[in-house]
């Protein structure tokens, strides 16, 4: 029951099913795959769409230490669940109000240029974090400026870089470790930190002492030597809220894009491009339901997806499809990435916070 209302919520039309120890297994693939480093998590995003609320516990149990976040504005969602000085935020501080944030909660800060790091040592600095680049030309310090004054007597916990193509077997991947490594030798740290999910998979020589998958966990496979390791977590699910009957020669959706040539049973599901299930899948996409598979009939709107359940007559209102989300496939089918397929995921996916554990 809600303040607003003496009778509560009806129950959602839409969820993110998740499998917890499909999760905790992937974390646990993966840190082992990571041979004498550890794996952190990359669970910005809200953990790439799955709700780090119901993440991070999971990860935390499976043996997980460190948390990587992109935006500050993602920290109280993990302070509830780990300590603050494990979270690390990419985006770094970029004025006086992060900074302020970060000195109080004691969250650690990843510094990306010179100015973040003067920002840092100018409000009294302490233990951080710092981002150098070695070739993909986003965030992080020019291999150039690690001679500067300013970073001597930095506290510096994780010295990370990051990857630019470690899913493709492309000479990048040597010339960024070798860059790495040179920074290493340069930059004292506790800690260094060079691998996302594929780069995992590249081997030994880029694990160094911390790794930091993101998409992997979440069953992702970005690199054939993940396929058979990395199980699917998430599974997004409609349910059907009106069937209906078309005749050979009725149009179905927006603009017509689909005509029925011959009688058709149609389900109408409760799922459209607000929620990140994109009009790319218009005339391509597919349900599931026992077994079946259910394509998707013209063009894809708001709230409601139109499919073909000829072949499923038992369907009723009421009932849950699974859609056909199986992310490297999905992924081929409609051109959008494993990442965006997650992230897109809408609000209005219900992504029910574990049970706690008996
Ligand atoms: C997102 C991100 C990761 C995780 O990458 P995946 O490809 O999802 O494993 C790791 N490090 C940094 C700096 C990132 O921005």
């Amino acid at each position: 029951m809600s303040a607003l209302s003496p009778v509560p919520l009806p129950p959602a039309a839409l969820r993110l099913a998740f499998d917890a120890t499909a999760l905790a297994a992937n974390w646990q693939a993966l840190d082992r795959l990571s041979g004498a480093a550890r794996a952190g998590a990359a669970v910005k995003a809200d953990a790439y769409g799955l709700g780090a609320a119901r993440v991070v516990p999971i990860l935390a149990q499976a043996g997980c230490r460190d948390w990587f976040v992109a935006h500050w504005c993602e920290v109280p969602d993990l302070l509830p669940h780990v300590p603050p000085a494990s979270i690390h935020v990419l985006h770094g501080p970029m004025n006086a109000a992060d900074v302020a944030y970060a000195r109080a909660t004691g969250v650690s800060p990843v510094l990306n240029s010179l100015a973040q790091v003067q920002r840092w040592r100018e409000a009294g600095g302490g233990l951080c974090d710092l981002m150098v680049d070695t070739g993909i030309n986003r965030l992080g310090l020019p291999l150039a400026d690690l001679g500067d004054p300013a970073l001597a007597g930095l506290d510096i916990d994780c010295c990370i870089s990051h990857l630019a193509s470690a899913d493709e077997d492309v000479a990048q991947n040597a010339q960024q470790l070798e860059r790495f490594n040179a920074v290493r030798a340069q930059v004292p740290a506790r800690r260094y930190s060079l691998a996302n999910s594929a780069g995992i998979a590249l081997g030994a020589p880029w694990h160094a002492d911390l790794t930091r998958p993101g998409i992997a966990l979440y069953g992702g496979i970005v690199r054939s030597e993940l396929a058979g390791v990395i199980a699917p977590v998430a599974r997004p699910q409609a349910a059907v809220i009106q069937r209906r009957q078309l005749s050979a020669g009725d149009r179905v959706g927006y603009n017509a894009t689909f005509v029925a040539d011959r009688p058709i049973a149609a389900a109408v599901v409760a799922v459209g491009y607000a929620d990140g299930y994109l009009r790319t899948w218009s005339g391509r996409g597919e349900f599931m339901w026992q077994g079946r598979a259910l394509p998707v009939l013209g063009r894809v709107s708001m709230d409601m997806t139109i499919v073909d359940a000829t072949s499923a007559p038992d369907l009723a209102e009421g009932d849950w499809l699974d859609l056909a989300y199986n992310l490297p496939e999905a992924a081929k089918i409609s051109g959008l990435s494993q990442y965006e397929l997650l992230t897109l995921l809408g609000r209005r996916f219900l992504r029910e916070k574990p049970r706690p554990a008996s």
